[in-house]
Formats: structure tokens, sequence, C-alpha cells
């Protein structure tokens, strides 16, 4: 697999809707950075977006030491195989040895400071003890073995930039350095509610006609991956009055409303036209597949996004365009989804709109192929479970079997 750089969409197939590349354009434009910070215990801070560069006020390995069990000699003592030396010292990791006395070995452990004067270390598979010699049975180069104090951070230097979004390893540096306590941007605040008179919490039974609301628990479990505090203001009627007064609850208590359903054309649809009188919407027709109505706007102080209502439309939509909105107001310095090219398992016919087609990799004769789920329409929640990731398919163009397509992984996405 390789990385592709984004590339460019001719959306001009179907007049009037964005590519998927000028929404994100569109909304990106949009999105200011929060500005508040705040100060974290490195043990609270999975996730969290640095506010400040940090740097290292130590060497890390803070001293040459030993990067195996073994022996620490001088290399000129060893220049051939078979050389036995007696043993002067022994150093486990957590002492200091003394200066390493010429034409003697000191035993050594791995994580163990080297001792003055040694410039090798031999691992013990290629030696042989004898009470208090040992024969080293390898010729050794200066330097074998040794992890060289400030080969990993040198004392001064920088060890993380402002907007990155703190993964498990990411902490691990900032521990190795000795960090405890840093900035963060605060948490972004993201409002939700749900339209539909159809909608029903799992738990309650259903009346004739009713679904039951999945789209709150795909919504929440991604914003909350993401480390976002969620009100959630739960299911709305399909009325302008339930969801204008919602909306304004929301917006009131929010950096960012994410809504599910009623921004498509028909008669029940009041999102769009809730978000018209009380903000302004800038965009909502996509030339994509699942998801074409995304609406995209503002109400007072916070952004809007209105995510359609077909719950794939709502994962695909999320993934393509509310993360990258939100990481950009979480302060994050990266937010694009990453492409790689693989190879298709499978034919596809071209449409008119760009598709996001849920599909697993597997290996198959030394390639790694993209499978697709045989059922691709956008309320059959079971491909985003089966999948793990999507094959990006441009508008008016057909997939053959064998063809290179964009994979965007959902690995690391949330
Ligand atoms: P809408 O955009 O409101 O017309 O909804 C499109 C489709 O998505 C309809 O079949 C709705 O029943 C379904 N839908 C809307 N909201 C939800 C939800 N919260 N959970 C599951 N399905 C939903
Ligand atoms: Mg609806």
């Amino acid at each position: 697999m390789k990385n592709i750089e984004t590339k460019t969409i001719d959306c001009c197939a179907t007049p009037g809707l964005l590519s998927v590349e000028q929404a994100i354009e569109n909304i990106l434009s949009q999105a200011v950075p929060v500005g508040e910070t705040e100060t974290v215990d490195i043990l609270d801070a999975l996730s969290r977006v640095l506010a400040e560069d940090l740097y290292s006020s130590i060497d890390v390995p803070g001293y040459d030491n030993s990067a195996m069990d073994g022996y620490a000699v001088y290399s000129e003592d060893c220049q051939s195989s078979g050389n036995e030396l007696p043993i002067s010292q022994r150093i486990p990791a957590g002492q200091v040895g003394s200066v390493l006395e010429k034409g003697t070995a000191a035993r050594i452990f791995t994580g163990a400071p080297i001792p003055e004067g040694a410039d090798a270390v031999v691992m013990q598979e290629m030696c042989e003890a004898d009470g208090n010699s040992v024969t080293i049975n390898a010729v050794v180069k200066a330097g074998a073995n040794v992890r060289r104090a400030g080969e990993d951070i040198a004392k001064g230097g920088a060890v993380l930039n402002a907007g990155k979004r703190l993964r498990a390893q990411e902490l691990g540096l900032l521990a190795s350095v000795g960090l405890a306590k840093f900035n963060v941007k605060r948490r972004l605040k993201v409002a939700t509610f749900f339209t539909g008179d159809e909608i029903v919490a799992p738990g309650q039974p259903l009346a004739p006609g009713q679904i039951y609301n999945s789209n709150r628990y795909t919504l929440r479990g991604l914003l909350q991956a993401m480390d976002c505090e969620v009100i959630d203001l739960g299911i709305v009627p399909d009325t302008l009055e339930a969801t204008t007064e919602v909306l304004k609850q929301a917006a009131a208590s929010s950096d960012l409303v994410i809504t599910s359903g009623g921004v498509s054309v028909g008669e029940e649809d009041y999102v769009r036209i809730a978000l018209e009188q009380l903000g302004e919407l800038s965009m909502w027709r996509i030339a994509m597949k699942p998801g074409k109505p995304v609406a995209f706007g503002k109400v007072d102080n916070a952004l809007f996004m209105g995510l359609p209502g077909n719950p794939v439309s709502v994962f695909v939509t999320y993934l393509l365009f509310a993360r990258a909105l939100i990481l950009k107001l979480q302060g994050a310095d990266d937010y694009i989804v990453k492409r790689v090219s693989v190879i298709a398992d499978f034919d596809w016919p071209k449409i008119k709109r760009q598709e996001y087609l849920r599909v697993r990799l597997i290996q198959k004769d030394d390639q790694t192929v993209a499978q697709i789920y045989p059922h691709q329409g956008s309320g059959v929640l079971s491909s985003a479970s089966w999948a793990d990731g999507l094959v990006e398919v441009s508008a008016g163009k057909e997939i053959k079997k064998g063809d290179a397509v964009n994979y965007l992984s959902f690995e690391g996405l949330f």
C-alpha cells in the first residue's frame, strides 16, 4: 500500500452539487479552533490536543547504556575471537559501575550504564563465562550494543508541537522526558439531536412503523472517541416548532451542533428550514453516495452540521466531514483522512456521484485486495460493522476487479 496525494474530483457530472473536496474546503474555511486551554495531568491527557510546544529538559537516554544482557569491554581487547578476559565488576540496571580496568570485562544487563572506558557490549549469547572470567567468541566493533545518551531526544530539543493530538505513544514519549502536566486545548462541546417521528430509543417497545434510534449511538460513539463533550438533546419530532426550539437550545450550549435526519427535500424535513430561520445555511448538497444531503451552517456562535438520516450515511458523512471539522475546531494540526492505494476484488458500475463503498481488506496471492460487502444500501448498518474501511470511487468511474482504488481505513479515525 502506498500513500496517495488528496486528489481533485470533477464534480461537474452533477450540476448544483458540491464535490466532497469542495465541501470539506468550505467546512474547514469556517472553522476557527477553540482558543481556551487548560492544564491536564498526563494521566488524563489521552486524545487531548496539545496547546503548547514541549521541549525536553533531559537527554533520552540520559546516559550511554547497554542494549543487551552481556559483557561490557574495550573493543580493542576483542579484535580476535576467543579472547578470555577476567570479569572485574557486575552492573545491573539501576546501578552505576566503576571505571573498567583495561583487559577485563564487566558483566552488564540491559539498560545499565556503560562503565567508563568500555566502548562496546558483547551479547551474552556470544560469550562463555567460567567462574571469574569470560571468553568472548566474537570480534567486537566499537559502539556495538551501546545506546547513546540523547539518541532518542537531545536535551533542549522539541518533543512535540502544539496541535498534536495525543495518542498512547505520545503520552509515553512525554513521560520519557519526565513531563507530568502540560497545556491542552479545552474540550469541544458538541450538541446533538435526532429528528424523526418514527424513531424510538432502544429498550422501548416498537409500535408499527417505528424504528430504533441507531444514529444516536453511532454518533455518540464517534464523538466520545474523539474526546468531545456531548450534549445529547435526544429525539425531536418532525415539526418546525420542535426543531427550531431544540436547535436554539443546542446552539446556545455548544461549539458545534450535529444532527441526523430531516435535511432532505421531503415535507417532513425541517432541519434545514429551521437552520435558515435561526442562522445561516452555507451548503447542503454534495455529489456523493451515501449521504447526498449534508447541511452546514451557523447558528449564533455555534457551527451546525446536519447529517442525513440513513444510518450508513451518518457514519460515512461523519468520517468525511464532521471528523475534519471537529479536529480543526479542537486545534489539531492533522485532519485530512489519508487514502492508500489497494486492489479492488470486485466490479462496480459507474454512477454520477462519488461513492464510498464498505469494504474489508484481505490478503490474496501476495496482494492486499479490497473485498466488498454485498449489500451497500445506505440503511444497511451491518456493512459498516463488517467493513474495516471505505473504497472511494470517483464520479463517473467504473471499477473492474484488479483496478487500483483509493482506500480510507477506519483505523485511527476515531
Ligand atoms: P430523513 O433524512 O429524516 O428522511 O431519514 C432518512 C432515513 O433515515 C429514514 O429511513 C429514517 O427512518 C432513517 N432515520 C432517520 N433518523 C434515524 C435514526 N436516528 N436512527 C435510525 N434511522 C434513522
Ligand atoms: Mg426524517
